[in-house]
């Protein structure tokens, strides 16, 4: 990727930097279900989403956001 996103080491980063770019309200280019270490599993609408149980935040970059494995938590509340 050319836009530095696979730089990002973790959650936090990823929101971070979706969020200097005013993109964190974007959908991810595939609506994601994912399953929280909580246990609840919802879809992800946008690239930063909480959990809608514990309120885990979830961020992805919206390049990355194909994939699944770029998802990434970056704390309860952190958005
Ligand atoms: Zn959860």
């Amino acid at each position: 990727m050319g836009c530095g996103c696979s730089k990002l080491k973790d959650g936090k980063a990823v929101v971070d930097h979706v969020k200097s770019k005013g993109k964190e309200n974007f959908p991810p280019k595939v609506a994601h279900n994912l399953t929280c270490e909580c246990g609840e599993t919802f879809t992800l609408e946008t690239v930063i989403m909480n959990c809608p149980k514990c309120e885990m935040t979830y961020a992805v970059t919206p390049c990355g956001s194909d994939s699944i494995e770029n998802i990434k938590p970056a704390g309860i509340k952190y958005a």
